[in-house]
């Protein structure tokens, strides 16, 4: 079987979980794959893509390459295309398509928990990158999405695919988590190495919503912390990394399997590396 060539790039891209995750995938389907981790500043992708095109069979793409890939794409899925951004590049004939995996990796990851993006009431916290790719897949799937952020104005595309903005305070948070049916926190507070965190979390107790915080480390953050002592249903966001990469393997395999069988293997294999246990459903 020929080996599949792959590789992740990004600024910085030291403490990558692509290789991890997709040579675990490769190993477990027993396709022969190798996986490279690439660093690429702005000036060298063009570089990179023309030595892509000859080498690799695709390539997942982070921070900040997702939108810089997109001039060289000579193809983007009507998806990727709606969140502006691509985290996944297929290669073929020379030529680069692109998709973006992470919508639909966290409705996977979210029904693996029983919680269902599809025609809910979404109270998304953050308006980045992450929400922005969340957003799109939630309101695709027939969800309503309020989308709370600091700065409402930096945000008018959200209301653009259909979303409502406002102004992430603590009222405005009381107020939507009591009538949402999932609250997803698409912020980095209460992410490991990052300073600053929620204070507040008086709106858990007016709310019956299931809660997703999309950041994974530590396992249990604050917010978390504070669904658990309140009894919400939870989960964190490792099942989203693992999901988005199930899917980005698929794309670049062609190769058919269970995608959640893998993503809970998968899960398994990444929990034991960042939590030193793989008992990922507890987190
Ligand atoms: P991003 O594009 O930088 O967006 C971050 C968002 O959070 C922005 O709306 C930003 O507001 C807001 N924000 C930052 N600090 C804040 C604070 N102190 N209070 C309120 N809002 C704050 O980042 P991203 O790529 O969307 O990622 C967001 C988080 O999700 C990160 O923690 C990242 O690690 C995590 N993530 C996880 C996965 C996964 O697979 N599990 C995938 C992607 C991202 P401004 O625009 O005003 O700065």
């Amino acid at each position: 079987m020929e080996k599949l060539m792959l590789g992740v790039i990004g600024d910085p891209i030291a403490h990558t979980l692509s290789p991890l995750i997709q040579n675990a995938i490769a190993e477990k389907l027993g396709i022969p794959a190798e996986y490279g981790v690439y660093h690429v500043p702005l000036a060298d992708l063009p570089d990179f893509v023309d030595m892509a095109k000859k080498t690799l069979r695709g390539f997942n793409i982070t921070i900040p390459h997702k939108q810089n890939i997109l001039p060289y794409l000579a193809e983007i899925d009507d998806y990727a295309a709606g969140c502006g951004a691509v985290n996944t590049v297929r290669i073929k004939d020379g030529k680069l398509h692109g998709y973006n995996t992470d919508g639909d990796g966290l409705r996977m990851a979210m029904a693996m928990n029983d919680i269902r993006m599809e025609n809910n009431r979404i109270l998304m916290l953050g308006a980045g990158g992450a929400a922005r790719s969340i957003c799109r897949k939630a309101l695709e799937l027939g969800s309503s999405v309020t989308v709370l952020c600091r700065n409402p104005e930096k945000a008018d595309d959200f209301r653009t695919f259909g979303a409502s903005v406002g102004q992430m305070t603590t009222e405005n948070i009381s107020c939507h988590a009591e009538t949402a049916g999932i609250i997803i926190n698409a912020t980095p507070l209460g992410m490991e190495g990052i300073r600053e965190d929620f204070t507040d979390l008086s709106f858990l107790d007016r709310t019956k919503a299931a809660v997703v915080d999309i950041v994974y480390k530590p396992a249990e953050t604050t917010l978390l912390k504070g669904c658990r002592e309140r009894d919400l249903t939870c989960m964190n966001g490792l099942g989203m990394l693992v999901c988005q990469a199930v899917y980005a393997f698929a794309i670049f395999s062609e190769a058919e399997f269970d995608l959640e069988a893998m993503a809970g293997h998968v899960m398994d294999v990444v929990s034991k590396v960042i939590y030193g246990k793989t008992n990922h459903k507890e987190n």
